[in-house]
């Protein structure tokens, strides 16, 4: 499923330069994800959400074009033909892809992009925006796994005894990620997560326009004694 960027297309890339961030999370079925980015959304300004495209049918209170854009396999195969996609993959019988047009949205007024996605996405991405941070977010165990698909009640005992050894496939793929995070609670996995942000929102290159002016009202200050 995954595809090399053309070289002319890997010129948009650099769209994601040092002033802004491309924020890729990922982890196994179950494990508060969802919730932990709703959150963290919620808590940091200047966060926008890359909206994937998907096969997969809208769930509950899903709408086109919020959490995902929902195509037909024809379509999404015909996009990926055409080189529209930054990565993709297939998860659970589904494809699933984050249009190059999701990196329009970094940098619009100094914005961070978060990217929910796998681990077969994460590895694309890392390899094309090499700058891009990744955070993996593991259950505390797959005892509770289990009794958080279970207490979902949104899947069969097929599918949730799939999703628990997929989980340990998928979790097996946390040294690829720059960060961990074991979510225990929602609030204090929140806290983290918005550490996490604001930490790399601190790191040198990224002050540097900031840096450039401060620096400047010394140098006035010099000329002025
Ligand atoms: P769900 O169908 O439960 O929303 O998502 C299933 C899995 O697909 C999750 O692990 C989610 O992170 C992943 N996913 C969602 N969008 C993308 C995408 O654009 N690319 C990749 N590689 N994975 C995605």
């Amino acid at each position: 499923m995954s595809k090399a960027p053309s070289l002319s297309k890997a010129a948009s890339l650099s769209k994601a330069d040092s002033m802004t961030t491309v924020f890729i999370i990922s982890a196994p079925s179950g494990s508060g994800k969802s919730t932990l980015v709703s959150e963290l959304m919620k808590r940091i300004p200047d966060l926008n959400f890359s909206v994937s495209y998907t096969t997969r049918p809208p769930r509950g209170q899903e709408r086109d074009g919020n959490e995902y854009h929902f195509i037909s396999r024809a379509e999404f195969e015909e996009r990926l033909a055409k080189d529209e996609f930054l990565e993709s993959a297939e998860v659970f019988g589904n494809y699933y892809g984050t249009h190059r047009s999701e990196l329009d949205k970094v940098g619009a007024a100094g914005a961070d992009l978060v990217l929910d996605i796998d681990v077969q996405g994460a590895r694309q991405l890392k390899g094309r925006i090499a700058h891009a941070v990744s955070i993996f977010i593991l259950p505390p165990s797959r005892q509770v796994l289990e009794e958080r698909l279970r207490s979902r009640s949104q899947d069969s005992e097929a599918v949730i005894e799939r999703r628990l050894k997929e989980a340990a496939e998928e979790i097996r793929n946390y040294s690829q990620y720059d960060y961990v995070l074991v979510n225990r609670d929602v609030q204090a996995s929140t806290d983290t997560l918005v550490s996490i942000v604001r930490s790399v929102r601190s790191r040198r290159d990224r002050m540097e326009q900031q840096i450039g002016p401060i620096l400047e009202t010394f140098e006035d200050g010099r000329n002025k004694s």
